[in-house]
């Protein structure tokens, strides 16, 4: 009977049924073989990437509909595998990476670089449990202080660390360093530019004055830059005495950000694209490129190394990932619904996650 029983356990989900709706459904709860584990949800984020989806606009692959596409996901060991070594306990609690699992090794997961994995699993995490197909991608969060505000660390922090830490041969003391775009990921990325490279001079480019407030709260930025306000050039062409900025990090990625601010890299600089608004990118190759030897350079995500040297930072208590956090909602389809809502409207900054327990 014990059998039977376990066969039909459900759990809740908040599934993309159409454009713009969640519904809230019950599941059939899968059952760990092998390197899997079930994760019994305790908080999960809402990401900028995942209201693309839910409006919509872009597909939303087989398996990523709860939550259209939720990747950033605390939970506890509810159940393991045969094969899942003994360290990952029941009980324990840990932050999924990314949710971007795989279904088989390759050269780049066997080097922690499951972002690059050739055979992704999408996994949506807004219900109660999910499954990870292998452990390789939990990460303990037992002595962080508060868990419920953890999740974005899986994709927030990470993507805005793996952007930072790609300046790393690049920036000196006294260098330019420009983030473009200060909302979610922008408030993570300030704090991990003064961990990494304190010595550098921090420029935030922002169109609203509320995130570049916002983003002030968290680390020192030294030129605050309005964009639909003042004249980036002009700003940048003073405070660098025309050398320029060093290393730009753009969470936009739009066309126009692009073009507009590559011109303002000084020699040997680096562009980071992080944002994905634009469609290509025009830049004249001999007096740029060669000339000033730029490198543009994208960042997507960061590895499984990167996701336990963030969980560290956190830790102790280097990076604020508390008051990122701005809203913590009920797992509710009413108001998770809203909050994407809030989110595509522009009306919330910082990150909001939902709570399950
Ligand atoms: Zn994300």
């Amino acid at each position: 009977l014990g059998c039977i029983v376990m066969l039909m356990r459900k759990h809740r989900g908040l599934f993309l049924k159409q454009p713009r709706l969640l519904v809230l459904e019950e599941v059939p709860t899968p059952t760990p073989t092998r390197e899997a584990v079930l994760i019994k949800v305790l908080s999960a984020g809402i990401c900028h990437s995942d209201i693309h989806r839910w409006k919509g606009e872009m597909p939303c692959p087989e398996g990523f509909e709860a939550g259209a596409g939720t990747h950033e996901v605390v939970g506890k060991v509810e159940e393991r595998g045969e094969m899942v070594p003994e360290y990952i306990k029941e009980g324990q609690k840990v932050l999924v990476y990314f949710l971007r699992n795989y279904r088989e090794e390759d050269k780049y997961t066997r080097r922690g670089l499951a972002h690059h994995a050739k055979t992704p699993i999408f996994i949506g995490g807004m219900q109660e449990y999910v499954l990870v197909p292998t452990y390789h991608c939990l990460i303990s969060i037992e002595n962080l202080r508060d868990i419920h505000a953890a999740p974005p660390l899986a994709c927030a922090a990470l993507t805005s660390y793996g952007a930072v830490k790609k300046l790393k041969s690049y920036v000196e003391p006294d260098d330019y360093v420009a983030i473009i775009g200060l909302g979610g990921l922008g408030s993570y990325a300030v704090q991990w530019l003064r961990i990494l490279f304190p010595y550098v001079n921090l420029i935030g480019i922002d169109v609203k004055d509320e995130a570049l407030n916002f983003a002030a709260k968290f680390a020192k930025i030294d030129v605050l830059i309005n964009a639909a306000k003042e004249d980036p050039a002009k700003i940048i062409n003073e405070v660098t005495r025309n050398d320029g900025v060093k290393a730009f990090i753009d969470f936009v990625g739009s066309t126009g950000t692009i073009n507009t601010y590559i011109k303002m890299l000084s020699h040997l600089g680096i562009y980071v694209v992080v944002g994905t608004m634009g469609k290509e990118v025009i830049l004249p190759v001999l007096h740029t490129l060669i000339a000033k030897e730029f490198c543009l350079q994208g960042s997507f995500m960061g590895s499984i190394q990167d996701q336990y040297e963030i969980v560290e930072f956190a830790r102790r208590g280097l990076l604020n990932y508390s008051d990122v956090v701005t809203r913590r909602l009920k797992f509710d389809p009413v108001e998770v619904n809203r909050a994407y809502q809030d989110l595509d409207e522009g009306r919330v900054l910082g990150r909001q996650v939902v709570i399950f327990e």
